[in-house]
């Protein structure tokens, strides 16, 4: 169904363009084809102009949102698009690519949360998306972009990422759904199956090299800079405006109201930057008066931000990020860095770190209360345990933990972590199917045997 006129395209154009993260004061427009500032190097950012979206008062945007939100009138019913005049208001309708993404289940982990002395605690499931991970939010708002500036007769003759497994599913679903052409790079051996197949079902080309994510990221931007080609990852800020919209999606789920913390696995940490913004922009506009505080967790083989945050953000250390069951975010050059500091900074934020069997157990435990989670939450899962702990997070606050992909994703972690063959894992709560005869007696046995406590 498609929309009827814009019930919020009274008067003037929203209005949203690019500028640098470090004050230059050039303004790019959405279809320029630009990542990065061309005076000083700095990424670029996203920024509306909030006079425009005061004109409307911030009870009237509750309103509006939550008129359009999971609905059918395209292409609002998409979490994303819902909030467009937000995100990207340089779309037009028919150029749209979207799954319908956002939305997705904010799940009260009741019998997690009393486990762990904090019964206020959510988990927001970002992975039950189109493709399995919250990339979908921010892939959205890309390949419309490009969609548009296809359709307004700019030259793009493909669309290209580097990538842990996931942009990559992303990126090569969006642009088949939208007919273009995706080239995906990806770490030869680092990804699992279920990622894998992912690109090469969608018919993207599917680049597999002797090298991690850090080498394959150097190279798509030496490709795209170098061809026509349009780079999909997250130091192009269009994505981190579709991602922004988990922070906003998640509070109105709550009817408006803040959390007391949120929770969220950082790799490349686009993604803790988004959801920083979702909330700041809430504020400026008067949807929200306070902030939650952000942890970001991060796998302890790949922690450069950890090491960074234990000096107080003084200097920050590239490294090479060492092989991790969390492979989303095996990631020792993240390139939002500074994005991401500030929004810690902003959010009187916290970093974690957890180790491999910290991960996997809590992961496992966590799904013993009916998750089924990624490494990566794993990752965040173990580092709200710590905060808990150690009292930083209270029994009466609010939690929210970033799910960022589904559990379904990741089989092999799960079978060998259940099959005790997970390397430096001693797996703590493993359930191995029992293997017997067809007959009565072996099943009444087995049965008595295992309730025989
Ligand atoms: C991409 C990804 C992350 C990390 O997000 P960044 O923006 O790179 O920090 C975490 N978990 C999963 C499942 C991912 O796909
Ligand atoms: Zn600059």
């Amino acid at each position: 169904m498609r929309a009827e006129p814009n019930p919020v395209s009274d008067g003037t154009p929203y209005r949203a363009w690019f500028q640098c993260i470090a004050g230059c004061s050039e303004q790019y427009s959405l279809k320029d084809i630009i990542y990065r500032c061309p005076r000083c190097g700095n990424l670029l950012e996203v920024r509306h102009d909030l006079g425009r979206l005061r004109q409307r008062a911030p009870d009237d945007w509750k309103e509006v949102f939550d008129k359009r939100y999971l609905r059918t009138q395209w292409p609002y019913g998409s979490g994303v698009w819902g909030k467009r005049e937000w995100v990207c208001p340089d779309v037009a309708d028919d150029n749209v690519v979207s799954t319908f993404e956002g939305g997705t289940n904010l799940f009260w982990a009741e019998r997690l949360g009393e486990k762990i002395g904090v019964p206020g605690l959510w988990i927001k499931q970002c992975g039950n998306s189109h493709t399995g991970s919250f990339k979908d939010l921010g892939m959205t708002v890309l390949v419309s972009m490009v969609q548009q500036m296809v359709a307004e007769g700019k030259d793009i003759p493909a669309v290209a990422c580097a990538s842990t497994g996931d942009t990559s599913a992303s990126l090569a679903a969006y642009c088949a759904v939208a007919g273009l052409q995706a080239i995906v790079f990806l770490p030869k051996g680092k990804v699992s199956n279920a990622q894998l197949i992912q690109p090469i079902a969608h018919g993207a080309l599917t680049l597999s090299l002797d090298t991690d994510f850090d080498g394959c990221m150097a190279l798509v931007q030496e490709v795209c800079s170098r061809h026509n080609i349009y780079l999909a990852n997250s130091m192009n800020s269009l994505r981190i405006e579709g991602q922004k919209t988990i922070s906003i999606e998640l509070v109105q789920q709550f009817d408006w109201e803040v959390p007391d913390w949120v929770i969220i696995p950082g790799g490349n940490l686009g993604n803790v930057s988004a959801l920083g913004k979702g909330f700041m922009m809430m504020r400026e506009l008067g949807l929200i008066s306070k902030l939650p505080r952000i942890a970001c967790a991060q796998a302890q083989r790949a922690n450069p931000l950890y090491l960074s945050y234990l000096k107080g953000f003084e200097d920050f250390q590239p490294m090479q990020a060492r092989p991790t069951l969390a492979s989303a975010i095996q990631i020792g050059h993240p390139v939002s860095v500074q994005k991401a500091i500030a929004t810690l900074q902003a959010f009187n934020g916290v970093v974690e770190q957890a180790t491999e069997d910290e991960l996997a157990n809590a992961s496992a435990w966590s799904d013993r209360t009916g998750l089924f989670n990624c490494p990566h939450t794993g990752v965040a899962l173990a580092a709200l345990f710590k905060l808990a702990q150690r009292g930083d997070i209270n029994k009466d606050d609010r939690v929210v933990v970033i799910s960022t992909a589904n559990g379904l994703k990741f089989p092999e972690f799960k079978i060998r972590y259940h099959e005790s063959r997970l390397v430096d894992v001693t797996p703590h709560h493993t359930n191995l199917p029992v293997d017997l005869p067809a007959t009565y007696d072996a099943v009444r046995e087995a049965i008595m045997r295992a309730f025989d406590r």
